[in-house]
């Protein structure tokens, strides 16, 4: 099997950490379904939840709802984590073959791309994190102020409109050339976003044995459930590159950091500096205190047989890293320069 890309790239001479990206001498423009696409993926669930509210206001919100709401967030949500991230991004572990499908399906219901253009981005932001070439740094346009801001919304959603397409014949040719399932699982995306909308609707039917139960479940299940996750994984992407604590060494300009309030809702994602520091780790909160639903999960795969290759790294190897911790903000954060270059 081809093996993950080289990610060690050379940062463009003359960028000083601190300046806006350079931008390429005749930027591209985004063709006009893309942009539909998307801007539908991103914007119907976002409004979904402005309808959720209103419904809610002086109805009652079905616990029925609430509970599918959250078993169809927390499997879409580990299929992210799990799945297209820990396992298919960085091989922190080996699944088995039905496993590796279930994850790759579960993932692929969460509105985020197919599952090899999610990899080949996310493979490209640690090739390139918060230098230019990363798809979603905060810090594309400067650190100023008002360059952090714009940048923070860049680095949430702006980039999913980007004309700076990733190669997933670069970034992911090990999916694309020599994982036959992988593939067909992600061609078939749009297929799995119909049954990650019409799955909620159809058991919220089928309990509550009315339309208007299914429609509620469509609504709660569906829309609002897909925009929560969207913006969680997001805010990994742009929060967690801005705000928080950075604990751990890194390469030079990456800037990401450790966010606790994000981290039961992200499934232990927003331990990000700690990821960063040791992308292939298949735990990305360190101790105890930092809780890691996904790390939970691998953990229990592999006592079930299922998942093997585990990459747990013993904490004295992760406390190594662990220097002392610093506040950082919009106003003071600053990047922990000259850390030891990992992948
Ligand atoms: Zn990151
Ligand atoms: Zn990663």
């Amino acid at each position: 099997m081809t093996g993950i890309p080289p990610t060690r790239e050379l940062t463009p001479a003359g960028y000083d950490g601190s300046s806006p990206f350079p931008r390429p001498a005749t930027p591209a423009r985004a063709g006009t379904t893309p942009v539909t696409l998307t801007a539908a993926t991103v914007i119907a669930p976002f409004l979904a939840l402005g309808a959720g509210i209103w419904l809610a206001w002086g109805v009652d919100v079905s616990l029925t709802d609430l509970l599918l709401a959250v078993v169809f967030y927390v499997v879409t949500g580990l299929g992210v984590t799990v799945g297209f991230h820990r396992l298919l991004t960085h091989r922190s572990f080996t699944a088995r073959p039905w496993l590796r499908a279930v994850l790759a399906v579960a993932g692929s219901m969460s509105f985020q791309g197919n599952l090899i253009d999610w990899v080949a981005v996310h493979r490209r932001h640690h090739a390139f994190t918060d230098r230019p070439g990363d798809p979603h740094s905060p810090y594309r346009y400067g650190t100023g102020l008002g360059g952090r801001l714009r940048g923070l919304a860049h680095a949430h959603l702006g980039w999913l409109f980007s004309s700076e397409p990733t190669s997933a014949t670069t970034y992911a040719p090990d999916l694309l050339r020599n994982d036959p399932a992988m593939l067909r699982i992600s061609r078939a995306y749009p297929a799995f976003c119909a049954a990650s909308l019409l799955l909620p609707f159809a058991v919220g039917w089928a309990i509550s044995g009315s339309l208007y139960g299914g429609l509620t479940a469509f609504i709660w299940a569906g829309l609002i459930r897909i925009a929560l996750l969207q913006h969680v994984t997001w805010s990994v992407n742009s929060l967690c590159h801005m705000i928080g604590e950075r604990p751990h060494k890194a390469r030079r300009h990456d800037r990401s950091t450790d966010l606790w309030p994000l981290a039961l809702l992200s499934f232990g994602e927003s331990w990000h500096n700690g990821h960063h520091s040791e992308p292939s780790c298949a735990r990305h909160g360190r101790g105890g205190r930092q809780i890691d639903p996904s790390a939970a999960l691998i953990s229990l795969f592999e006592r079930l047989n299922w998942a093997s290759d585990v990459h747990w790294q013993p904490p004295d190897v992760l406390g190594h890293h662990r220097t002392v911790a610093g506040k950082h903000t919009l106003r003071t954060s600053t990047p922990r320069q000259g850390g030891t270059e990992r992948r």
